[in-house]
């Protein structure tokens, strides 16, 4: 790609929640380097493995670099009017929910901001749905029943501040690397704080931990349900603040309390020993972190999951006070920034829900849009399962490849080939999901493209461009809005700039914003194009007339619902999984440390792919013996949704009975290697995040 400019440019890795700053060189020759920015709060000049190889994946090889109708090339104008037609005329025969977007954690929050505007607000439908439903809704849901909101109480310092550090779900060395360096440099410089990690697998993580609680699938519901009531027994609850700023206690005991403890050891399968040892540390230790990720979000049961984690910081009064909390870790490098523009189908802008009148009366008036949806939309799965069934006639997805990433991923990739018209917007011309549309929108890559994004910490960082947009590549929200306009919603999106889109947003926080919601950043509603390319990290809320300043939410209560309590959550164990006829496996996916998603970029870099060159299935020794195979060999793996194919790791970190196949091989690297289609279309009921762990699965030699 041509440079824009031969100087450095400090803008934000693309990659995981961390959000860590970087600095881009372009030389003169064109040749571009990154190096970790040490001014950015989030990893002070750190980067790991796949930020450091960054510059090796900006070749335009592959790129689509020109819009394409039906295979062929296609000029901008031809391609927006046949989009924005089509639409509209779906719309027209079979009303706005006939329409839908599909969007992700990599889209910059300015095009979420559009994409949202366009579809909630004039298209007139809640059918806008991310990749992020797949990665944290489920803390979403938990956050909002417990707090009243989607709030993320504590910052990445308070695990370097805390004396207990318990990591669930979270394989924070691979998948959150240089939030494990900070922690890992912490704990080194006081070697009194304790890490806990929770995993059925013994991963990278665990070489920190002073404790590894191998945990049964989905036993994280029952380990803090029996960690509430140890609370409560041994007087380790701070019974002023759950007087002072909660409600619900006392029902949520009686649940937790439900299990005693021959059943909690079941459920768990954990040792007595060990749950009385993690229960001690956690009872006497007051500066407390809990940190949870996919393991705990991506479960039919992982709002409860998440619920059980809150309701023992509440009980205990750890909550947004220096060095305590509980803290969703997100995967995807905006799933915030998305949060906050209301990229879920279930939400409106600024942290305001779409079911809420009030709510929708505010940002109806704040956008002059009459026909502001009135209801939710369809959630990820119930989205692709509405295109099978053929009620979605037109569907536009944008920088995501659910052929490879959606659960039950054969039977997706099924409905987008029925669907009558599908729109791929990507940088990429041939991925799994972009041969089955009918109209390619090529878009900007990072490097190339200007906007914001939000930290798993609430921090907002600026992603600035240092390449210039190579042939027709545009950035997603121009492409968005071009469409509006087409279909007569121009005066609504009449944007030039992502400033004048993040000045927008930032409005929308503090329109008629009386304390009443969390998501405040109205310091920067009158942003201008020059503030906007000089804007520091920082962390919100940030209200007009404040300066910026680092923030923790409850410690004070101050919660969200409308007595300003917070609620505990009642919360059930789910029974635990002794598997399925004929499906004796226990399947978890997951990430590996040098690869993202489905490898569409790091799959470029020799470097990044020379640490685990091909997928393969961890199996403990014992199991492999069962089924034939030995170390290296190919392993079939079924479920009733579909089979994959994968070389044999054998080793005694996987816990027997449970096997671990990575997420991001597609076909395009292996054959037969997409876990995602073993994955069944099964939803938490209140977050409606499908469950990517605990599959039913048989596994032979292959
Ligand atoms: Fe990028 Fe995450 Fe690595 Fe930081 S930790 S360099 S954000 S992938």
């Amino acid at each position: 790609p041509e440079p824009v400019q031969e100087k450095s440019t400090k803008t934000t890795c693309p990659y995981c929640g961390v959000g860590c700053g970087v600095i881009a060189r372009v030389s003169n020759d064109g040749t571009v380097s990154v190096k970790g920015d040490p001014e950015h709060p989030a990893n002070f000049g750190r980067l790991c493995s796949k930020g450091s190889a960054l510059a090796e994946t900006l070749d335009l090889e592959g790129r689509l670099l020109y819009p394409e109708i039906g295979g062929r090339r296609a000029g901008w104008e031809e391609a927006l009017d046949l989009v924005a037609a089509r639409f509209s005329q779906s719309i027209a025969e079979h009303g706005p929910d006939s329409v839908a977007f599909y969007v992700s954690g990599q889209l910059l929050t300015e095009d979420y901001y559009i994409a949202n505007k366009l579809m909630k607000g004039f298209i007139g439908s809640g059918n806008i749905d991310t990749n992020s439903r797949l990665c944290m809704s489920s803390s979403v849901a938990g956050h909002r029943r417990a707090f009243g909101s989607d709030t993320v109480p504590g910052t990445y310092q308070d695990l370097e501040l805390a004396d207990l550090v318990v990591l669930t779900g979270s394989n924070l060395a691979w998948c959150h690397p240089v939030l494990y360096q900070r922690l890992a440099a912490a704990k080194a410089s006081r070697p009194e704080m304790k890490v806990v990690v929770i995993d059925p697998r013994r991963t990278m993580t665990s070489d920190i931990a002073d404790m590894h609680l191998a945990i049964a699938p989905d036993g994280d519901t029952a380990l803090f349900n029996g960690l509430l009531t140890h609370l409560v027994t041994s007087g380790a609850i701070d019974q002023n603040y759950i007087s002072a700023h909660t409600h619900g206690f006392a029902e949520a005991f009686a649940a937790a309390s439900a299990l005693e403890l021959p059943a909690l050891t079941k459920a768990t399968g954990l040792t007595e020993a060990e749950l009385r040892d993690f229960y001690r540390l956690f009872e006497t230790t007051e500066k407390v972190v809990t940190c949870y990720s996919q393991g705990v979000n991506q479960s039919s049961a992982g709002t409860d999951k998440v619920n059980a984690i809150l309701n023992c910081h509440l009980a205990t009064g750890r909550i947004g006070r220096t060095g305590m909390g509980p803290f969703s870790l997100t995967g995807q490098p905006n799933a915030m920034g998305g949060r906050e523009v209301g990229g879920l189908a279930n939400m409106l802008a600024a942290h305001m829900d779409l079911e809420k009148p009030r709510d929708r009366d505010l940002v109806q008036r704040f956008w002059n849009a009459p026909g502001l949806a009135t209801k939710p939309g369809l959630k990820a799965v119930d989205m692709f399962r509405a295109v099978a069934q053929g009620r979605i006639k037109a569907l536009w997805i944008m920088a995501t490849n659910p052929v490879v990433s959606m659960p039950d991923a054969d039977a997706v990739e099924t409905a987008i080939k029925a669907c009558p018209f599908v729109v791929v917007s990507d940088i990429l011309r041939e991925t799994d999901t972009a041969r089955h549309a009918h109209v390619l929108l090529p878009s900007l890559g990072w490097g190339e493209k200007d906007g914001t994004v939000t930290n798993s910490e609430r921090r907002i960082s600026r992603q600035r461009a240092f390449l210039k947009a190579p042939q027709e590549a545009r950035a997603d929200w121009w492409q968005l809005a071009e469409v509006g306009r087409r279909m007569g919603f121009g005066q609504a999106l009449g944007h030039t700039s992502p400033a004048e889109v993040f000045a927008e947003h930032a409005a929308l926080s503090g329109f008629e914003n009386d304390g009443r919601r969390d998501f405040d950043i109205s310091a920067h509603a009158a942003i201008d194009h020059d503030s906007y390319d000089a804007l520091s990290p920082f962390q919100w809320p940030q209200p007009r007339g404040t300066a910026p300043q680092e923030k923790r939410f409850f410690a004070e209560g101050g919660f969200y619902h409308p007595d300003g309590r917070a609620s505990f959550i009642p919360v059930e164990a789910p029974k635990a999984n002794t598997g399925s006829d004929g499906f004796p496996f226990t399947l978890n996916t997951g990430r590996v440390r040098d690869h993202w998603h489905t490898m569409t970029r790091t799959g470029k870099s020799a470097r990044l792919s020379s640490h685990l060159a091909e997928p393969f299935v961890e199996i403990h020794p014992r199991d492999a013996r069962a089924i034939g195979a030995a170390h290296a060999d190919l392993v079939a793996i079924e479920s009733p949704c579909g089979i994959v194919v994968v070389r044999a790791l054998v080793t005694e970190r996987q816990a027997e009975g449970n096997l671990f196949v990575p997420m991001h091989w597609n076909d395009q690297f292996a054959a037969k290697a997409r876990i995602d289609a073993l994955v069944a279309p099964v939803t938490d009921p209140f977050s409606g995040q499908p469950a990517s762990k605990n599959v039913a699965v048989r596994a032979m030699r292959f």
